[in-house]
Formats: structure tokens, sequence, C-alpha cells
């Protein structure tokens, strides 16, 4: 299947998936580039998908600067190293992998302007995963509002890879929860209005639950 066919096919995945529970607000589609060159990452763009992510520092940078004549949207999804967060954290448009009070510091500290962040929260407890719990959100976002450039604008997880659906179901809806929850504090570093879940293999059931950023690469490049 070519590109444009691979993106029609997912976004009437996700119209239907927000159907089936009569959701009528929007589902943002990422195109996580990170399997392609610069050259596919361009085609990506150019048949409707404007919002990018990378989860590598290195690439996001090559990506970004070779992509600079396009309006494109810049999510950085993965893990960053506290070293590195000079190199990117004021090219980018969203971070979803906030999960550290000192990595929080380092961000804020390098910001020359606002930072939109998501939490991560590991809420399934896979020791693997990196995040927050559950248990501690509510008081590391508390701890956030002391970094006046950063504000969280939602909260991101990451489902274990065997996990069945009915766990996924329960894995999202948890996160939902726990958005619901801050977001009922009215926090005004914390709005937290967004949910980022969903990937290649399960992102029609976090739609179902709720998501508002899916992050989808495999079922575009591979
Ligand atoms: C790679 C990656 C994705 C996309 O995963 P696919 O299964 O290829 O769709 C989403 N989120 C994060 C954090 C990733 O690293």
């Amino acid at each position: 299947m070519v590109l444009e066919e691979r993106v029609r096919a997912i976004t009437q995945k996700i119209s239907k998936a927000k159907a089936l529970v009569h959701r009528e607000d929007a589902v943002r589609f990422i195109g996580v580039t990170k399997y392609v060159d610069t050259k596919k990452a361009r085609e990506l763009v150019e048949v409707g998908v404007k919002d990018l992510a990378e989860n590598r520092t290195d690439l996001f940078l090559e990506k970004y600067h070779a992509l600079s004549d396009l309006e494109v949207t810049w999510h950085l999804i993965g893990t960053l190293q506290r070293r590195k967060v000079k190199d990117v954290i004021n090219l980018i448009d969203y971070f979803h992998a906030l999960d550290s009070l000192k990595l929080a510091e380092e961000i804020n500290k390098r910001a020359e302007k606002e930072i939109l962040t998501f939490v991560q929260v590991n809420v399934s407890g896979e020791a693997s995963k990196h995040g927050i719990s559950a248990e501690e959100l509510l008081d590391f976002i508390e701890q956030l509002k002391k970094f006046e450039s950063i504000k969280v604008v939602g909260l991101m997880t990451l489902a274990p890879i065997e996990a069945t659906e009915p766990q996924l179901r329960n894995y999202f809806s948890k996160l939902r929860k726990c958005r619901d929850t801050v977001q009922r504090l009215g926090l005004v570093h914390a709005p937290c209005t967004e949910l980022s879940m969903g990937m290649s293999r399960d992102y029609q059931i976090a739609v179902e639950e709720g998501a508002t950023y899916v992050r989808i690469g495999s079922e575009l490049f591979r």
C-alpha cells in the first residue's frame, strides 16, 4: 500500500473508533518517523500528516532541519537525557515523556519559551517502564508548579507489549481517570486536558478509551 492509502486507512479506523463511543472531539494522529529517513518523513507531511514524532534527539534534529521548509508540529516521545535537553527543548512543540523532577528542572533552566509537556505515567506498574506511578502523580504534578516554563498539557503512557485487550482497556481508562483528577484541580500550570496513548497495535482501543493523541509508526511504514 502506498503511504497515502495507509494514512487514509488509519484515519478511517480512528473515525470508526470515535463513532463507536460517540466521541466528537478531536484525535490528533502523530506520525512516528523513527523508522524512516527524511525523504519518507517529508512524504508523510505532504500527504497531510503534520504532526511528527521522534524518540531520539539526534534523529529529531536531523529531520527538524531537513524539513524546516514545511509546517510541522514536532513531538519528542522518548526518554530525554538531561545533557541533551539544551539541544532540542526550544525546537520541539510537545515533549511526551516528563518523568522526573531533575529532568523538569533542566528543562526549565534551558527553556526560552513555555514548554508543553505530557507527564509519563506507568499505569501498568511494569518495572521496565519509565514513568511516574499513578499513586505519586498528584504529588509530582504539584511539585512542577515551581518550574515556571513547564506546562502540563496532559498525560502519556506506553502499554506493555504483551497486554491483552482487557488489560489495555484497563490501563487506558486508568490514565483517563488520572487525567480527569488532575484536570479537576484546575491548576494553571497543569490544565491537563490531553491523553497521549495508543500506538500501531492498540490505537483503536486507546481512542475508544479517550486518547486525544495517538502515536503511530509501524502501521505507516512497515
Ligand atoms: C516507536 C514509538 C511509538 C510508535 O510505535 P509503533 O508501534 O511503531 O506505532 C509510539 N510511542 C513511542 C514512545 C515510541 O517510542
